[in-house]
């Protein structure tokens, strides 16, 4: 056996009709035979498969009464019947994968019995948690290459075996098979040995964490539901476990109850807002990062001198809503340098500028230098508005970004921030996806990928990372290098109400 194909990844299966579904997947596809016995005797022949990858698909059991006939589960886990388990980490990327080819398909546990599962066995099995069934899975686990495993369910506790239509649904999880050969090259294809730049600092900020942590005590001491106007910060997995806890969010105030309990978003709300849940007689906690209170501060101050203010920004970005409600008269937002060349101001002798806090720093630069050309006598903010957070993120996604195949920054796509991580590491010349979670990840991105770049916006919780870098060690060796850095000390104190 040659090196290369020495660690070329295989697909085991255990039926002839499970290998000829596969027929048209590239990868090379294995027939083990069935049952615990015959797998065990394969795995031992082949020494362990050779330290290879080890995918290990075919039909099965489901458990679970939302685990349909022609479903696929892939297991996050496998577990023996002598209480041995064996994890499956990359098990969210391949599910992904799967329902991208149009597969309804279960993430869980899956558990391997030494002889086809009866009624009662199904039902203690069922009680553990695990969604499938099947005879080979843990006796092909290789010690240490990536594995893992996926089940098409032929037959449930209330379509079993040995009933009428069996044969029609073993058809059909031959089917479903078949449309799974492409996600499983996918997966094969992408494993390998890697090493993960983890950019330091990323993740949440002091005003992230501020935010969240006024909602949480909120909720403890008013109970819920506690309003929150908009997304609390901009991240789908912070408002959804913020929604389970009771938090009901909302786009305006006027869908709030009176007297009920609003908090504003981390991003800020004009004075309108502010007037508009006083007139509805709500209880408002202020969750506002102090840094853009900061920025309403500025612009306030140079309206009331009667200055054009130029607003750098993104004109729909929830924090230049609300700061250019400070202000409306004055406030002009200016989003890049044609604009900034075009802008005409009340009078070219008293003008300032602010900026949006979430701005790519060089991009803002070079738009206040515009402005500061044009205009000798403008007034800068005292300290710069782009927030340490921004700044920091920033600086810390280039310095690892040079010589990575890939930069992955996860983070939600209505995440200024984010989104700017994404840019600055392109502008690097590097290759960058934004990703919500560890599942949003394409295997085809990590195809030859061999140094991956991993950080994440201030909105984005500090797990998520974690779960994406579990998910990269499921596909093969990992190394994970992250350059030391002062930490970030800031943090702000809590509104009166929830302190
Ligand atoms: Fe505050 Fe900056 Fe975090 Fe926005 S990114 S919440 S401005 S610290």
């Amino acid at each position: 056996m040659t090196g290369a194909r020495r660690h070329a990844p295989v697909i085991c299966v255990a039926l002839g009709v499970e290998r000829r579904a596969l027929r048209a997947a590239r990868t090379a596809v294995l027939r083990v035979g069935m049952g615990p016995r015959r797998a065990a005797a394969t795995f031992r022949a082949s020494g362990g498969l050779g330290g290879r990858p080890v995918l290990v698909a075919g039909v099965g059991g489901g458990l679970r009464a939302d685990v349909h006939p022609g479903d696929v589960v892939v297991a996050t886990e496998v577990r023996g019947p002598d209480g041995s388990v064996r994890q499956c980490p990359s098990a969210p990327l391949l599910a992904a994968e799967l329902r991208r080819f149009g597969l309804v398909t279960h993430l869980g546990p899956i558990a391997s019995e030494r002889r086809v599962a009866g009624r009662a066995a199904r039902a203690r099995l069922a009680a553990t948690g695990a969604l499938a069934v099947d005879t080979e899975s843990i006796w092909l686990a290789p010690t240490q290459a990536p594995y893992a495993v996926v089940r098409v369910v032929v037959d449930t506790p209330e379509a079993p075996l040995l009933r009428p239509g069996t044969a029609a649904r073993g058809l059909r999880a031959l089917r479903t098979l078949r449309v799974a050969a492409p996600a499983l090259d996918a997966w094969a294809a992408a494993t390998g040995p890697r090493e993960v730049r983890l950019a330091n600092p990323r993740s949440f900020c002091a005003g992230v964490e501020r935010a969240i942590d006024v909602v949480d005590r909120a909720l403890d001491r008013f109970g819920a539901p506690v309003h929150v106007r908009r997304q609390i910060v901009h991240n789908t997995h912070v408002v959804r476990e913020l929604e389970a806890k009771g938090a009901v969010f909302v786009e305006e105030v006027d869908e709030v109850p009176p007297g009920s309990v609003l908090v504003f978003a981390a991003h800020g709300v004009s004075p309108a807002v502010r007037a508009e849940a006083e007139a509805r007689g709500l209880r408002v906690v202020d969750a506002t990062c102090p840094l853009v209170t900061k920025v309403h501060t500025e612009v306030r101050r140079h309206s009331a001198r009667e200055a054009t203010v130029f607003l750098i920004g993104h004109a729909d970005h929830e924090e230049v809503e609300g700061t250019l409600g400070e202000a409306p008269a004055d406030v002009v937002v200016v989003e890049d340098v044609a604009a900034a060349g075009r802008v005409v101001p009340r009078d070219a002798g008293n003008v300032a500028y602010a900026m949006q806090t979430t701005l790519a720093v060089d991009e803002a630069t070079a738009i206040a230098d515009v402005l500061r050309a044009r205009f000798p006598e403008i007034q800068a903010p005292k300290s710069d508005d782009i927030c340490y957070a921004t700044t920091n993120r920033q600086s810390a996604v280039r310095d690892i970004a040079a010589g990575c195949d890939l930069v992955l920054v996860v983070g939600s796509t209505n995440s200024s921030n984010s989104l700017r991580l994404v840019e600055v590491a392109q502008r690097e010349g590097v290759p960058a996806r934004l990703v919500d979670h560890a599942a949003d990840v394409d295997l085809s991105m990590l195809v030859g990928v061999r140094l991956v770049g991993v950080t994440a916006g201030a909105s984005a919780p500090p797990t998520l990372v974690d779960e994406l870098v579990d998910c990269l060690g499921g596909l093969g060796p990992l190394s994970v290098v992250e350059p030391a850095t002062d930490p970030e000390v800031l943090r702000f104190t809590l509104p009166k109400e929830v302190s």
